[in-house]
């Protein structure tokens, strides 16, 4: 891999105040983090509430209305980018045939990581520290190698790829805030291109986002038909469940997707994307909010705060058709012009 050329010279393009506005907010998220993390290793009943019950929860809105203010202030993010803001980052690139292979390895990760919640990380603090750790320090190695974005938010990060299959039409674009100029890391870059505009996916990338397109739905499905494994150390019954479910009905929709795919008229293409996601995101609200309040269907699974004695029914199933609802008009109706998820920095240029 070839090492990136250094005789570049940055180009301010956040102003000092916005600047300072998202370093703060990126140091705050990074304690927030940290104290999370804290948590999840001394007071894991709380710990594991707050990771998987309150921030994942909020995450798929954020990726659709503003993916770019998540990737601005992600606590894993700050720790893949120390090694470039500090200047220790060995900045190598990336070649596009390994681009290619961390999009694919990413969504397999996502598949992988999902279903083991169910076996352990719902309910071990411990557990889901050190799923963390293990993520952590693939990121931070990920930016110490390689320049920028490329090797983990923009590349292996199993989260990325929900980012683009939801964010494909969000409603704010925030300034860049980690990348200080722009070295052309990936290309083409995630952040800065509208989704509409993003030329097509080649390869591994093209197989990447057609089975996470195409299988999220189901996935998601499946998922949440699978309870908690709550019994110590899972079995082969409970893996087999745990990961063998989602993946059934994974392969259910993807089929379902790639027929459609082939059938419809190329320009119905990006629609039938559309209506996947939101179908994706869709059947995720559709469980995850009665599940939040102790409604869900696997009712001890998922609680945030068991109200199951004083919010009647009916105000669930309002809830679950207002956010399909709004899903729908979002992605589908909703006529906006594609942004992309950030504003990029101007280009690095080169010293005289
Ligand atoms: S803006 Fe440039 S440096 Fe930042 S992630 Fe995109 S391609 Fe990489």
């Amino acid at each position: 891999m070839s090492k990136i050329d250094l005789t570049f010279q940055a180009t301010a393009v956040l102003g000092d105040n916005e600047r300072r506005i998202w370093r703060t907010l990126q140091v705050l998220l990074f304690i927030i983090g940290l104290g999370l993390f804290a948590t999840l290793i001394f007071f894991p009943d709380i710990g594991v509430v707050a990771f998987w019950n309150v921030l994942i929860p909020v995450a798929p809105l954020l990726f659709l209305v503003a993916a770019g203010v998540w990737r601005n202030i992600c606590p894993l993010a700050s720790v893949a980018m120390l090694p470039h803001h500090f200047n220790f980052s060995k900045r190598q690139r990336i070649p596009i045939k390994w681009q290619n292979r961390l999009a694919l390895i990413s969504v397999v990760l996502f598949f992988v990581i999902v279903p083991a919640r169910h076996l352990a990380l719902n309910n071990d603090g411990l557990a889901t520290a050190a799923a963390l750790t293990f993520l952590g320090s693939l990121a931070f190695i990920g930016g110490l190698q390689f320049d920028v974005k490329s090797a983990w938010c923009s590349g292996l990060c199993p989260v990325h790829p929900v980012e683009k299959l939801y964010g494909q039409n969000v409603g704010y674009t925030p300034a860049n805030a980690h990348c200080g100029a722009c070295h052309n890391c990936v290309i083409p870059c995630p952040d800065s291109i509208s989704k509409a505009d993003t030329p097509k996916p080649r390869s591994l990338q093209d197989l990447a986002t057609t089975l996470l397109t195409g299988g999220l739905p189901g996935f998601i499905w499946g998922w949440f038909h699978v309870p908690d494994c709550r019994s110590g150390i899972a079995g082969w019954g409970e893996c087999l469940t745990a990961f063998g479910l989602p993946w059934a009905t994974l392969v259910v929709t993807l089929v379902a997707y790639i027929l459609l795919r082939k059938f419809l008229p190329k320009n119905r293409e990006t629609m039938l994307t559309s209506v996947f996601a939101a179908a994706s995101i869709s059947c995720y609200y559709w469980y995850r909010i009665p599940s939040l309040f102790g409604y869900g269907i696997i009712p001890q699974d998922g609680i945030l705060v068991d109200l199951t004695q004083t919010l009647p029914l009916w105000s669930i199933a309002v809830m679950q058709v207002s956010f399909v609802a709004f899903f729908g008009w979002w992605m589908l109706l909703r006529n906006n012009k594609p942004v992309a998820w950030a504003v990029r920095p101007p280009f690095l240029v080169k010293k005289k």
